[in-house]
């Protein structure tokens, strides 16, 4: 589906369908897929991306996955991502085998190898069938001390493996409320840009989401939203127009099917990235549902 958004005419149009995601075994796909960028497929092929976060056990686990796989909507797909807790990605790897249904992991370690105890490194992550991984989440920004320097450094350790950052930017209501919004979201976009290239972003997504909206039911408005996602694409847009055409940026806070159609009919968000309602099927395939018709 060709979405409109605020740089279409300096990003040209040359847009065509992707194909449904590839079949087989999730490593075996996390191989064959990982060079294909979003420039490549000249569309926003909407995303929805579901974030376990810490919940889940391996009962539960497969039950959801099997909602999700046996309803996933066939046509038109949007691209479908789940981010288990590290301990089970092998094991939901394993559930999505034969389903489109792609496999994410919510963190990475910066450093390739090593002595880093706890930590899991991108090459791991692609050897388990991986091809997205978060980084920068709120949660790890805030809990875990994770700062812009560092995120970009995951973004990059991700990158260079094939795996597919997800980099989240999104600004605290401290923020929001001095008018900072902008500016803490260029800070840590420009993070990124400066480690890494804007290049690199043309296989990566973006995904904004304000603090202040995340696990609190409090929603952004839908214009809030595509106020700083333009922002997002214009700032890219003015390193490279044409990667900024095609980059998705997700949106993530409190996104649920009730809510989910007023968000993502805004013209520069290309899907969402779901914490809460990513645990509960029918929520979670709603919200997909919402992102196919589109
Ligand atoms: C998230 O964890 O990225 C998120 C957006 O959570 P929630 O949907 O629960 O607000």
């Amino acid at each position: 589906m060709i979405r409109p958004s605020s740089t279409d005419k300096i990003a040209g149009s040359d847009f065509r369908l992707p194909k449904a995601g590839p079949q087989g075994s999730a490593q075996d796909r996390a191989e064959q897929q990982p060079q294909a960028t979003s420039v490549q497929y000249g569309i926003r092929r909407p995303i929805v991306a579901g974030n376990w976060k810490m919940h889940g056990t391996r009962s539960e686990n497969a039950r959801l996955i099997d909602e999700i796989i046996s309803r996933y909507p066939a046509d038109p797909a949007p691209e479908c991502i789940v981010c288990p807790p590290y301990v089970y990605l092998q094991e939901v790897g394993r559930l999505l085998r034969d389903s489109a249904v792609l496999l994410g992991a919510q963190d990475v370690c910066a450093d390739a190898q090593g002595a880093f105890t706890g930590e899991v490194s991108a090459t791991m992550l692609k050897d388990v069938g991986c091809q997205y991984v978060i980084v920068g989440h709120s949660e790890r920004r805030l809990h875990y001390g994770e700062s812009d320097q560092l995120v970009a450094r995951k973004f990059a350790a991700a990158h260079a493996k094939g795996l597919m950052p997800i980099l989240c930017v999104g600004e605290q209501l401290a923020d929001r409320e001095a008018g900072r919004t902008r500016e803490v979201v260029a800070r840590q976009l420009d993070a990124v840009l400066e480690l890494c290239g804007v290049q690199t972003l043309a296989s990566a997504v973006v995904a904004y989401e304000p603090v202040w909206a995340i696990g609190t039911g409090r929603n952004a408005s839908p214009e809030q939203v595509q106020e700083v996602h333009a922002f997002i694409r214009g700032r890219i847009a003015a390193q490279d127009a044409t990667i900024a055409g095609a980059t998705r940026i997700l949106y993530g806070g409190s996104v649920k099917a009730s809510n989910a159609a007023e968000l993502l009919a805004m013209p520069d968000v290309d899907g969402g990235l779901i914490g809460g309602a990513s645990l509960k099927a029918d929520e979670f395939l709603a919200i997909l549902a919402v992102a196919g018709s589109r």
